[in-house]
């Protein structure tokens, strides 16, 4: 087996008036690409923030690379870690470049300008995504696809072996959808990542963890975990599940008229 990146345990988190997370454990080994999956409001998200430190947990640990996370500084963990949080809204008018650039901040010191390097960086990143032409436009006049590509790029600009992605192809079409999936497995970068998506989940993790209610009640490969039976316990949702001739994974069917 390969070595832990990351290991949760038994992270649990409130928000003021509301527990929306208990006694959460997963591990990420390098190289794996892991999802999150379950329905709308389960805690993907929270179980994220606490690991990005958006949040901090009430109770349990965070290890990375067997390291208390929050020991560790936010340049440091800013180099190791790469985050594409759901909410993509920019603060200040950006141009695209510059929200790219950012991804180079934590290999810099304070004062220190861009250089050559970080520029053909920062095109690179933005040429994979298909957002060169774009580079001078400003980030808050993008579409909601265009501001996750732009994201994308800068995550890739940062140069993290480790990401840590919200939903990261909401908004985007089919092709960008697998564009951005393909080219992270192609990375071969460690990624814990939250999917809607069951069909896509099936296709590019390597293990998922089911939440509901804020707690983790399944986990494994993704053909052992996504069985009818186990769609219908979660989402109350009827469905059939087979293995696909041509890609090998599990591929749900999800069969209509149940809501009426
Ligand atoms: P998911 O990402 O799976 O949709 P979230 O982690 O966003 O779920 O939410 C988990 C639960 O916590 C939900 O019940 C949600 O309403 C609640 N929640 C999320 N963010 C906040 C917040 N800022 N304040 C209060 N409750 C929140
Ligand atoms: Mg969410």
């Amino acid at each position: 087996m390969a070595e832990t990146r990351l290991h949760l345990e038994n992270i649990s988190f409130s928000y003021i008036d509301k527990k929306a997370i208990h006694d959460v454990s997963l591990d990420v080994h390098k190289g794996e690409f892991v999802g999150l999956i379950g329905p709308n409001g389960s805690g993907k998200s929270t179980v994220l923030k606490n690991v990005y430190r958006a949040l901090i947990p009430d109770a349990g640990n965070v290890l990375f690379d067997g390291k208390d996370l929050f020991t560790m500084s936010y340049r440091e963990a800013a180099r190791k870690i790469g985050v594409v949080g759901q909410e993509n809204e920019a603060p200040f008018d950006f141009l695209v470049e510059e929200i790219v650039a950012m991804g180079r901040s934590p290999h810099k010191k304070l004062f220190d300008i861009d250089t050559k390097e970080d520029a053909a960086i920062v095109h690179h990143a933005l040429e994979h995504m298909g957002m060169q032409d774009m580079a001078k436009r400003n980030y808050r006049a993008l579409s909601g696809g265009e501001k996750q590509r732009v994201l994308i790029a800068r995550v890739i600009a940062q140069e993290a072996d480790f990401l840590i992605l919200d939903e990261p192809t909401n908004h985007l079409d089919i092709s960008y959808q697998l564009q951005i999936f393909d080219f992270v497995r192609r990375l071969g970068v460690t990624v814990l990542s939250a999917i809607h998506d069951l069909n896509m989940a099936a296709l590019y993790c390597d293990r998922v963890y089911v939440l509901k209610e804020g707690k983790v009640v399944l986990s494994g490969i993704p053909k052992d975990v996504l069985t009818p039976q186990s769609i219908y316990d979660i989402y109350g949702v009827r469905c059939e599940a087979a293995l696909h001739p041509v890609t090998g994974k599990i591929h749900i069917t999800y069969i209509p008229g149940q809501f009426t």
